[in-house]
């Protein structure tokens, strides 16, 4: 897992990353969110060692990225603006990383047929398009089949077909027990493909929950619920934190509790419901009203 504690990165007179905490967990696809600027990259780069931080610590499977003796084989990161040997050819790119950490070339070829690139294996990395780099460099992480992988916008410049096969990719690597933490601008995206957030804006963790508690948890997401007994209902999910609007008699609409909660608080109270309908808002809804805040 990945545990990151009291993180602070300073530049001059901008605080990138403050006082983050936080742990990925494995099993699971975690998200990381946040404007640009909001410190995601920036926290990535301190996770494996390309950053050192002002003020506290960002463990990998509890030592920091350079102490692991192989660190290709316990994290695999793509992030942006990653070095790359032009001339190379991709395969022999893969090859010297693979070198390095005493990683069989069979495994090189693995890596570049699982990434869609096995036919451009022997053409120069400098002349790939952002689609085909950005394949070498998902290649590249998963070289040493490592238990953590970090990918910085890894879907950038992916055509639809490389994008389900990032979507695909992250949620296998997740059901293998591995730790998955990729950050993305694009909501929708995120939307089907992560369990966990972790939302950073202006270098602060705001949200650090699942993606279905998240949505839920927002004013965007409602019920819409019809009942002969709408005042007294009303009084009862008001006293229970809910914040309820009267659409026309007998109807109300509920935020603040979802559909559960409210079908529960109506039989403690034995009153009677002729409909509940959730109204889930999008992860992008969710998002922008937290922005918003
Ligand atoms: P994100 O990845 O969320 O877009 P970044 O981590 O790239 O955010 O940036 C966070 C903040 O830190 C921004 O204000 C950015 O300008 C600043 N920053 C990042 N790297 C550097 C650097 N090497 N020197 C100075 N400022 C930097």
């Amino acid at each position: 897992m990945i545990e990151v504690d009291g993180l602070t990165k300073r530049f001059g007179d901008t605080t990138a990353v403050d006082d983050v905490s936080f742990t990925v967990r494995p099993g699971q696809v975690t998200g990381f969110l946040g404007p640009n600027g909001a410190g995601k990259s920036t926290t990535m780069r301190m996770m494996i060692g390309l950053d050192r931080p002002t003020s506290g610590t960002a463990l990998v499977n509890g030592r920091p990225y350079r102490r692991h003796p192989a660190p290709l084989c316990v994290v695999g990161a793509l992030l942006e603006g990653r070095a790359l040997h032009r001339g190379r050819s991709a395969r022999a790119h893969l090859l010297g990383l693979a070198r390095t950490h005493g990683i069989p070339a069979r495994r090189v070829d693995e890596v570049l047929a699982e990434a869609g690139l096995g036919a451009a294996a022997g053409r120069r990395a400098g002349d790939f398009s952002l689609g085909m780099s950005q394949r070498l460099g998902v290649a590249a992480a998963l070289l040493g089949d490592p238990a953590v992988v970090i990918l910085d916008e890894p879907v950038n410049g992916l055509d639809p077909d490389g994008v389900l096969w990032i979507r695909t990719m992250l949620k296998d690597l997740a059901a293998q027990g591995r730790t998955v933490l990729v950050s993305s601008h694009l909501m929708s995206e995120m939307a089907v493909t992560a369990d966990h957030l972790l939302i950073l804006s202006s270098g602060r963790l705001l949200t650090d929950t699942t993606v279905d508690a998240f949505i839920s948890g927002v004013g965007a997401s409602r019920c819409l619920v019809r009942s002969p007994e709408a005042a007294r209902l009303r009084e009862v999910l008001v006293a229970d934190g809910a914040v309820v609007t009267s659409l026309e008699p007998g109807l109300l609409e509920v935020r603040g509790r979802d559909a559960p909660e409210i079908g529960t608080a109506a039989a403690a109270h034995r009153l009677v419901l002729h409909e509940l309908t959730p109204h889930r808002a999008s992860l992008e809804q969710a998002y922008m009203e937290l922005m918003a805040s």
